[in-house]
Formats: C-alpha cells, sequence, structure tokens
C-alpha cells in the first residue's frame, strides 16, 4: 500500500478545500488535498455554480450588521449563533483575501447579491457555461496559487475512511486507480462538498424517491465525508433540507434545461398542483422551498404548474435566464389550452379538481383572501396573480437538487462536533459537508443563505484555527 505523510489532510478541492489548503500555505502549514476526480478540470459544483458571492442575498460588503438581519430573518432563529456571527464578521475580509489571492469579482444586473460575481460571469447559454469562467477560473487561480507556495492537488484519490488514535483523527485510507493509500496527518478536513448525489443518503434524508428529482449539480457529493465522520461519532444537523430550484420535468432527459431556465417565478405568481389536481403546498414561500416541497412528495414528478399568458409574459420574463423564452429555446415543453378542461386533459389531472382549484385561487386573490386558502397562500415574498387564460398554461415539474444544506455539527472554527458537543480532535470540516447555518426549521421558508460565502469563511476559519494548533509559536 502507497503511503503518505502530511501536516493536514484535505478532502475535496472545491472551493472550501482549495481555500482551506491555501490559508494553511500562508501560515507555514503543509497539507495534501485529495481529490477524487483525476481530470485536470475535474467536476464538482464549485466550478458550475453561478457565482454570485452573496449572504442571505445581501451584498458581501454591506454592514455585518445588515448581513447578520437578513440571515437572522431569513433562518428564523435556527442557524447555530457562533456560526451566523463568523460569517457575518467574517465575509469582508474574507472576499479581500480571495481578491489578493487573485480572485476577481464583478457586477452583474441590478440586484444587490450580484454585485460581486465570480468573474468572468459565467455564460448565459450552452453546456459549458462554466468553462473559463466563475467558479473554474477561481478554481484554476486558488490551484496556481496554491501550486506556487509549494503545495497542489492530489487528483484521482477517493478518500474512504478515517484513522483514528485515542479519540484523535490522524488521517485516513484513500482509494486510487493504482491501488489504496493511507495517508497519516495531524489534522484531517472534510471539504467533499455534500450529499446531493449520494441515492441512499438522499433517500433517508430528502426524498422517498431521488431517483425523481433532478441533479442539478457537478455530481460529486456522494457523502463519503459524512458517512466517514458519522462512523468515528461526529454529529449532523439540518439533513433533510437542500437548496435548489423548480425545473422543468423536461430536464430530467434535456441538459440544455439546467441548471438554467428555473421555474420558480411562475409558480410563485400560478398554481401548483399535484396528480389530483389541487394544490399541495404554499407557493409564496418561493422555489428552493417549493423545490423541497415537491422533493418530498409520494411522486416527486406529479407536480404542474398553471398559469396563463399575463405570468408567462411577467413573471415568466424574470431572472437573468428567464423560464420564457428559455424554456422553449432549448426544447421544453409548454402546454397550452384555450380552456382548463382541455389544459386539464393534457396533464392528465380531472378535470373537475383542476377548474375547482383555479376557481378558489382566482376568488382569494381577487378578494386578497389568500391567506385563507388550504394550503395557506402567503404573498409576503411573491405576488399572487389570478389565473384567466388567454391562453392557459402547463409546465410539468421536477425538484432541483443543487446542495444539501445540513451537513456536520461545527462550531465557529470549523472543528466538528460529537454528539457530546465536543470536538473530536483532529477533525474539521468546512463548506457544503458542514451544517448549521442554511435550511431554517418547522414547516417555514427554507432558508438559503450561500454556498459559495459559507464555504470560504469556515475553510479560512479552519485553517486559522489548524495553524494555531500546528505551528509552534
Ligand atoms: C448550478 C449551480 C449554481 C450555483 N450557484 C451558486 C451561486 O451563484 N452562489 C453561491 O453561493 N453558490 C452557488 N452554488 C453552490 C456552490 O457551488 C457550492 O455551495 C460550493 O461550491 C460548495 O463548495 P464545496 O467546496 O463545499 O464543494 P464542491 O465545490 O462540490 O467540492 C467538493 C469536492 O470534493 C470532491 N470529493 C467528493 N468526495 C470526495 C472523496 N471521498 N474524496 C476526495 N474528494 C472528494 C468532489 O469531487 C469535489 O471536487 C451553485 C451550485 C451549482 C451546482
Amino acid at each position: 500500500m502507497q503511503r503518505l505523510e502530511t501536516d493536514v489532510a484535505i478532502i475535496g478541492a472545491g472551493i472550501s478545500g482549495l481555500v482551506t489548503a491555501l490559508r494553511l500555505a500562508d501560515q507555514g502549514v503543509r497539507s495534501l488535498v485529495l481529490e477524487k476526480g483525476a481530470e485536470d478540470r475535474y467536476p464538482c459544483n464549485t466550478r458550475v455554480a453561478g457565482g454570485a458571492f452573496h449572504v442571505a442575498h445581501r451584498d458581501v460588503a454591506e454592514d455585518p450588521e445588515i448581513i447578520r438581519n437578513a440571515v437572522v430573518s431569513r433562518t428564523k432563529g435556527a442557524a447555530r449563533e457562533d456560526l451566523v456571527d463568523a460569517l457575518v464578521n467574517d465575509i469582508g475580509g474574507a472576499t479581500k483575501w480571495l481578491r489578493e489571492k487573485g480572485v476577481r469579482f464583478i457586477k452583474v444586473g441590478h440586484e444587490t447579491y450580484r454585485r460581486h460575481t465570480l468573474a468572468p460571469p459565467i455564460a448565459t447559454h450552452g453546456r459549458r457555461y462554466w468553462e473559463g469562467r466563475g467558479g473554474d477560473v477561481l478554481l484554476r487561480t486558488l490551484e496556481a496559487a496554491l501550486i506556487k507556495a509549494g503545495g497542489g492537488i492530489v487528483r484521482g484519490t477517493r478518500a474512504r475512511q478515517l484513522v483514528m488514535e485515542g479519540g484523535a483523527c490522524v488521517g485516513l485510507h484513500a482509494e486510487q486507480a493504482s491501488g489504496p493509500v493511507e495517508i497519516s496527518a495531524r489534522a484531517v478536513v472534510v471539504c467533499d462538498g455534500g450529499f446531493h448525489s449520494d441515492p441512499a443518503l438522499m433517500r433517508e434524508f430528502i426524498s422517498p424517491a431521488p431517483e425523481k428529482m433532478l441533479q442539478r449539480n457537478a455530481g460529486t457529493g456522494t457523502g463519503d465525508g459524512i458517512r466517514m465522520a458519522r462512523a468515528v461519532g461526529a454529529q449532523v444537523v439540518g439533513m433533510d433540507r437542500f437548496y435548489g430550484h423548480v425545473m422543468s420535468q423536461d430536464a430530467m432527459h434535456n441538459p440544455d434545461l439546467w441548471p438554467f431556465p428555473m421555474i420558480d417565478f411562475v409558480c410563485a405568481a400560478g398554481v401548483v398542483v399535484d396528480g389530483t389536481g389541487r394544490r399541495f403546498m404554499d407557493e409564496g414561500l418561493g422555489g428552493v422551498t417549493m423545490a423541497n416541497r415537491i422533493a418530498r412528495q409520494a411522486d416527486p414528478l406529479g407536480a404542474t404548474v398553471i398559469f396563463d399568458a399575463a405570468i408567462w409574459n411577467g413573471p415568466g420574463r424574470e431572472y437573468l435566464i428567464p423560464a420564457n423564452p428559455t424554456l422553449l429555446s432549448n426544447g421544453g415543453t409548454l402546454l397550452s389550452a384555450p380552456d382548463l378542461p382541455s389544459l386539464a386533459a393534457q396533464i392528465g389531472v380531472p378535470a373537475d379538481a383542476l377548474a375547482e382549484t383555479v376557481q378558489a385561487f382566482n376568488a382569494a386573490v381577487a378578494s386578497g383572501q389568500e391567506a385563507a386558502l388550504t394550503p395557506h397562500r402567503s404573498t409576503g415574498n411573491y405576488k399572487a396573480m389570478q389565473i384567466q387564460g388567454g391562453p392557459y398554461h402547463a409546465v410539468k415539474l421536477c425538484a432541483g437538487i443543487t446542495y444539501t444544506m445540513g451537513g456536520l455539527v461545527i462550531n465557529a472554527d470549523g472543528h466538528v462536533l460529537d454528539a457530546q458537543d465536543q470536538p473530536i480532535p483532529g477533525l474539521y470540516s468546512a463548506g457544503c459537508a458542514a451544517g448549521g447555518i442554511e435550511g431554517g426549521k418547522g414547516d417555514g421558508q427554507v432558508a438559503y443563505v450561500g454556498g459559495l460565502t459559507r464555504s470560504t469563511v469556515f475553510a479560512l476559519r479552519a485553517a486559522n484555527e489548524l495553524a494555531r494548533q500546528l505551528v509552534p509559536a
């Protein structure tokens, strides 16, 4: 068996793994970044990300108190306070650190949350929309800086098992095409991106039928780090929620229909029905929450959005890459009919039930009584619009998962905690393998805070803590 030795073994070479390694290098700590992808441009979520660098849709350069209010109001007290403090206080400095390492940002569009977007921004069309842009450039910039600092990525190496000695993590077992590798280290940092592409964990926590969900991601988050850490006593949190969007069902077999366009804004204006022709969720809570609700249905491919020409030409045109016209120009299906019974026949739902649903919805919108609908329809974030034809439209939906929000419980230094809330010596985590910030609680809105920013902040913090422990004063 091949044996390697380092100070810190890092699992995964996305933004969290590379930031950890580079920050350790800044402080004279050796690390090995193990990446299961063998290609030069190994896939990962960072590489294909949209690149908006925000915290709860606030710009990273805003006053920390403004950012804190946004996070707290969105997560409704469910996020760990120490993690929120760390995120809002550090994000300004973390962005500056990335800049110093050569990462560039640009303002895109008019929305606050896109004032810091990774440059150059992703293309608005094409399957390789990310190539030479956004996260792809960020990864290449960080890797080049790491190599300059004497480090690098060991590609084609999949971490499989942590090695423990006297209760402390002292390395790991990994696999390469040529055989097993044992890496001994003084600490391990799990940065493998979450479990969105692992069918077993997805079935355990997210959906009764994960195969009926769209993998709106790079397909690399297979939950290895969470499994390995749970096996040595690590605690997990918030595993039942994910960041994602409502997508056209056609995206399940047409790669031109993901990651964009999302159908969120159309759904948030109209009604979403299941196979019985009835509503089953609060569309007013927005796309991330709707995607989570659809995933939980016994049949996650049973949802359809009903809307009209005014919605298609209004909310349908919202966003940089809007549903209208992208859905049609990229080969997706827009069902249309002059009346509701004909539309019901096309969708395959009972015509009388669909007519009742739309009638009740229209009456509630006309009288401002949306909250009295069953299920409740909130209007605080998205305005409900009556569905009046001209013609009537429908799109069959699916839930697209981008990344899992929950994961290993960490403290503000990225130290992984056990079931008694005690740090497991030598075990750290950052990025989407760790939980505790996003998700929210109860039946309300699923709270999205931002994957790139939290990955950067906790990677820097884990590296700083490790350097404090490993570098003699
Ligand atoms: C389409 C899309 C759009 C997005 N847009 C945005 C956006 O605009 N703004 C935003 O904030 N976030 C966005 N995100 C989310 C963001 O990309 C992630 O939150 C972030 O990149 C996570 O970084 P990470 O380092 O945790 O994981 P990743 O970037 O996924 O990296 C994890 C790495 O670990 C490797 N790995 C996995 N298992 C092992 C193993 N056992 N051994 C070795 N290596 C392993 C993987 O191959 C991968 O390279 C988007 C994501 C997607 C998919």
